[in-house]
């Protein structure tokens, strides 16, 4: 039988000390960061590059934060590992992670934010889902459950305004037990009392303040976690860089794939606090421990200011409830059959492929969509023709052979809320014994897509 930290009969894992660090950043992209390295501002990541290999991560092509986390913990395709979207639990998933391997193998395990490992493993080190994901705010320890009431305050304090000032406190006085600095508490609280004006700017810059703020504290939480409770294997995720990148990326875009201006700075303010992170998880690791750092996905520029609106969409095809859709970017729908409680679909793929075919543009005489079946999903792009020319608005969209139809600006919603999107070349950085220093590797492909190319190459040595 085998012991965590390695007991008696246990494997040889060193007590109390993490052997190997997964580090997810949502979203995050090689333009800023190595714009920022450049200039010394992210010194945790250039040490890692320096001292480790480096890439460029090839996404893959479904670019959905919680299927690729779980590909990225699994290896492998969603069709395998079960989780689909951003409802899907830990109970969707069929495939083992890499942490359940350890802890199989008599290892310890702590999780911090990680997506879709809701609810949390409660015999672990530690696990603490992905707070926005989490239905019921639950965490091991149950102690960190503050952070789920604090994700609700700071989003009503956003839209609403009104924060309970009984409930501030309670937080503020679980978090410091749980590790959170002074500081950290004085910025959150200082965002809690000062309400944004409805001006858009202000909004904007209120919301990337207080993911940076959420960044922060949570680094508090977690280094006193890695104190308390060392796992052999951490996993840990900072997806509010995902979060700021959608709302300020495009704002003041140059055009060349980096965001500038106002809102860029916003976007660094937020990598800056991300690499603050990564430096305090490494100041609790061994030197020799192995550390990934990945992202799911990089960042560009949306271009289009229209969206499609899902739930009108499935109105029109009546067809609310029994399937799933999810549209990360602005002008493409996923699509699948919603299974029920016994199991089965009331859709089949081919009869949801078939209705989405029959989506009709009036009098421009186009369909509304090009089709693109997968195994299981169907991935819906909006046809250009309803997407970018002025003159397609003012036209209808017909579902043939049911006598539906909607107005095609009822279906393309102008005013889009995002100014970022994802595009699929992510970031990728390796180090620990089993890696050359200092080495570039070509690329690092995620998907099956690349799996005929050879096995990574080794470039010249060198920071990316
Ligand atoms: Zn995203």
């Amino acid at each position: 039988m085998s012991t965590p930290n390695g007991g008696a009969h246990g494997p040889p894992w060193p007590a109390q000390q993490p052997r190997a660090v997964i580090i997810g950043i949502d979203g995050g992209d090689w333009g800023p960061i190595r714009s920022l390295i450049d200039r010394g501002k992210m010194p945790a990541l250039a040490r890692l590059i320096d001292e480790g290999v480096s890439a460029d991560l090839r996404s893959l092509d479904t670019l959905l934060s919680p299927r690729i986390w779980t590909s990225i913990a699994t290896g492998k395709l969603p069709i395998k590992h079960g989780i689909w979207g951003f409802h899907c639990t830990r109970g969707d998933l069929r495939a083992k992670r890499v942490w359940d391997i350890v802890r199989e193998a008599g290892g310890s395990v702590g999780v911090f934010q990680w997506m879709a490992t809701w609810p949390p493993e409660m015999d672990d080190a530690f696990c603490v889902p992905c707070a926005p994901l989490s239905p019921d705010g639950r965490t091991n320890p149950p102690s960190l459950g503050f952070l789920n009431q604090l994700h609700s305050m700071g989003r009503r304090q956003y839209s609403s305004g009104g924060v309970m000032l009984r409930t501030g406190v309670s937080v503020a006085w679980n978090a410091l037990l749980s590790g959170a600095r002074l500081g950290t508490l004085v910025e959150i609280a200082s965002l809690l009392l000062h309400r944004p004006s409805r001006r858009d700017g202000d909004r904007l810059a209120w919301y990337a303040r207080a993911r940076c703020a959420q960044t922060r504290l949570n680094a508090d939480l977690l280094t006193r976690l890695l104190r308390r409770r060392p796992p052999t294997i951490l996993a840990m995720l900072i997806s509010e860089t995902d979060m700021v990148q959608h709302k300020t990326w495009g704002a003041g875009a140059s055009g060349d794939g980096c965001p500038d201006g106002e809102w860029g700075d916003l976007v660094e303010q937020q990598y800056i606090r991300a690499d603050a992170s990564i430096g305090r998880v490494l100041g609790a690791l061994p030197s020799d421990a192995t550390v990934v750092v990945v992202s799911d996905h990089g960042f560009q520029a949306e271009s289009s200011v229209r969206w499609v609106h899902v739930g009108r969409l499935l109105d029109l095809l009546q067809l609310k409830g029994r399937v799933e859709a999810a549209r990360p970017g602005m002008g493409t729908v996923y699509l699948r059959p919603a299974v029920d409680d016994s199991g089965g679909a009331s859709v089949t793929l081919d009869s949801l492929r078939e209705w989405l075919e029959r989506l009709w543009i009036t009098p421009a005489d186009t369909p509304l969509f090009t089709i693109d079946a997968k195994p299981d999903e169907i991935v819906a792009h909006c046809a250009a023709e309803a997407w970018g020319s002025a003159e397609a608005l003012g036209q209808t969209v017909e579902f043939r052979g049911a006598d539906r139809s909607l107005p095609l600006e009822e279906l393309l919603v102008e005013g889009s809320p995002w100014r970022g999107t994802h595009r699929d070349t992510g970031i990728m950085v390796l180090r620990g014994p089993a890696f050359r220093r200092g080495e570039a590797l070509a690329d690092a492909p995620l998907g099956p897509r690349h799996r005929a190319n050879a096995p990574p190459r080794f470039g010249p040595a060198g920071r990316r």
